[in-house]
């Protein structure tokens, strides 16, 4: 369905779900504001996300802040580093996002890891011009654009603050805290939803690329040498993959695998392998299309600065391959970043304790600085420094006269007396660890567009066109709707008094007595309503009493006894 963008996006406003945040002001570019049916479709989708990868997996959720200041942003590299290309065009000053002015207008899919240069290349050797006026972009330099949004804090502007571009990094600088509230024990998860926020040079397609968004992310701690993952859990879950070989190939080839497969003949790494598994389980409960779905691996040079293997979960709309999640083995590089930036290094390390002590002879370097101090003055702390390394990395040069240290282009010749090297034994209780993290990370906004798209579908009842939602019973916002066929001769009573039980009893519904019954089946089919109570006068007549159920798909009606009601609804969906 080539308009498939268009008509969610229609539906999307007409029905309540999401539209263009601050119209009446003319909106601006990038923000998207979730109406009341999209507001509870999302929240579903989150406390089904929270089902299965926080409570399901036994970990914990935190709720860290979404400014934070510049000191997180400079170890975690976003300061430097989290840039995306852009073109100005020299005629009417619009701005584009220069690799997918690249992938959009020339067979490139991928340009996102090619360099500014390669990419003022491509934009010369195939002619390409503003999409604005149409201006040649011909010798355009192509520049980085930091994504994170400034703001600063506090009155005046002395502290600088950034609203995070991933909710991750809240995570990560409460890591002292975390480990101490898991007890120093590995592997553990921590997850997080909460928005974050990026500056993108072209906002797109409604909640595909937005500058305000959700993300649900899992980080996970483990010790990289002991700890494997559960892949019994998921071991024959069969993963359509698109490794990097496939992708460098002639045509779209997957590889079908199971989890285990995958991970033991090395096509994935065996973490995001198992948690592939489970995102799986999780698209198709929550009613993502698995035939226009996908695994893909990162390219080398797509890959964030910080990950060793990488996989995008991408879901297929109009013609295009959407990221909606990523799954990244980020090794020890955040943690031993934070540490090395807070200059708390034993904080973002985990003491691993041993099963037994062990004995070890440990080298020790004493250095007698009060014969460095008065012949090296203010140079004596680094020269010891050095000196340590030196005879650390080859304890021998003690017993080889001077030993020689270079410093600020100067050589200095150090007595070898001043050092000495004793060994000792020593006994080890364990050791200071620094735990990797295996990633997985969702766009919640991009979850929702994906679940809208591939649950949109058209059919004809007695000659009229029907737009509905087959939205699965896990998210859909509402599950039952009740109507009475008319609001007189105590229909209404009956069917507000059924409404109230079944909220009781725990369902979402809702109750509507306006319009034609013809119409408010539509209205129910659009938000994704699976099923239609109708109290009519047979409601009365039958005895015990019934009510029609219908069916959003099939749109098949069936009588059941109130008395039944709720058993039949549970079992439904
Ligand atoms: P990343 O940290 O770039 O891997 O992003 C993690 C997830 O957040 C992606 O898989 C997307 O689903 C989502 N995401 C990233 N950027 C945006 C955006 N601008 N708008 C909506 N979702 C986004």
């Amino acid at each position: 369905m080539e308009d498939l963008t268009k008509k969610v996006a229609e539906l999307g406003k007409r029905r309540g779900f999401f539209f263009q945040s601050s119209e009446a002001y003319g909106g601006i570019s990038g923000f998207q504001t979730f109406g009341p049916e999209g507001a509870e479709l999302k929240r579903n989708i989150e406390d089904s996300w929270r089902n299965t990868f926080s409570r399901g997996l036994g970990h914990r959720e935190i709720e860290a802040p979404t400014i934070m200041h510049e000191p997180v942003f400079e170890a975690s590299g976003h300061l430097d580093g989290f840039d995306d290309m852009i073109i100005e065009c020299p005629e009417c000053g619009n701005s584009n996002r220069a690799d997918h002015l690249v992938e959009d207008n020339t067979p490139i899919s991928e340009a996102e890891g090619y360099s500014a240069e390669q990419i003022e290349g491509l934009i010369t050797e195939h002619e390409l011009v503003c999409p604005s006026c149409g201006s040649s972009l011909n010798g355009v330099d192509v520049e980085d654009f930091n994504l994170m949004f400034e703001t600063s804090i506090g009155p005046g502007n002395s502290t600088p603050g950034y609203l995070r571009p991933e909710t991750v990094q809240g995570i990560f600088v409460e890591f002292p805290r975390l480990k101490q509230y898991a007890r120093n024990q590995l592997p553990f998860g921590i997850t997080q939803i909460g928005k974050a926020y990026r500056n993108e040079i072209s906002p797109r397609k409604g909640l595909v690329r937005v500058r305000e968004f959700t993300q649900a992310e899992l980080d996970l701690f483990i010790d990289p040498k002991e700890d494997e993952p559960s892949l019994e859990e998921v071991e024959d879950i069969k993963l359509k993959l698109y490794p990097v070989e496939n992708q460098n190939s002639d045509g779209i080839n997957y590889i079908e695998a199971s989890v285990r497969e995958a991970a033991e003949e090395g096509l994935v790494n065996k973490w995001i392998s198992y948690y592939l598994g489970i995102a799986k389980q999780w698209y198709i409960e929550i009613g993502v299309d698995m035939d226009r779905f996908r695994f893909r691996q990162h390219q080398p040079d797509e890959r964030a600065h910080y990950a060793s293997d990488c996989w995008d979960a991408e879901a297929l709309i109009d013609g295009d391959w959407i990221e909606i999640a990523g799954f990244s083995y980020r090794g020890c590089y955040d943690l031993t970043k934070h540490g090395k930036h807070s200059g708390e290094e034993r904080e973002f390390s985990v003491f691993k304790e041993y099963d037994d002590p062990e004995t070890v002879e440990e080298t020790k370097i004493n250095i007698d600085m009060s014969i460095l101090g008065p012949e090296f003055g203010d140079k004596a702390s680094e020269i010891a420094e050095k000196l340590r390394r030196k005879v650390e990395l080859g304890p021998d040069i003690v017993n080889e006269g001077p030993i020689f240290v270079h410093m600020d282009e100067e050589e200095y010749a150090i007595d070898s007396k001043t050092i000495e090297v004793t060994t000792e034994k020593v006994t080890k209780t364990g050791e200071e660890i620094v735990p990797h993290v295996v990633e997985p990370s969702f766009g919640v906004d991009r979850t929702v567009y994906t679940v809208l798209a591939h649950s949109f579908t058209q059919d004809s009842i007695d000659g009229e066109e029907r737009k509905i939602l087959s939205l699965s019973s896990e998210v859909a916002p509402t599950e039952v709707a009740v109507f009475p066929l008319m609001n007189k001769e105590g229909l209404g009573e009956k069917a507000r008094e059924i409404a109230n039980n079944l909220r009781n009893h725990g369902f979402s519904v809702k109750y509507d007595d306006t319009g034609n019954i013809g119409k408010r089946y539509r209205r129910q089919d659009e938000v994704g309503t699976p099923i239609c109570v109708t109290v009519d006068y047979e409601t009365f007549e039958d005895d015990p009493a019934t009510v029609t159920l219908r069916d959003r798909d099939s749109t098949e009606q069936e009588r059941v006894h109130i008395t039944d009601l709720e058993e039949v609804i549970r079992s439904r969906l």
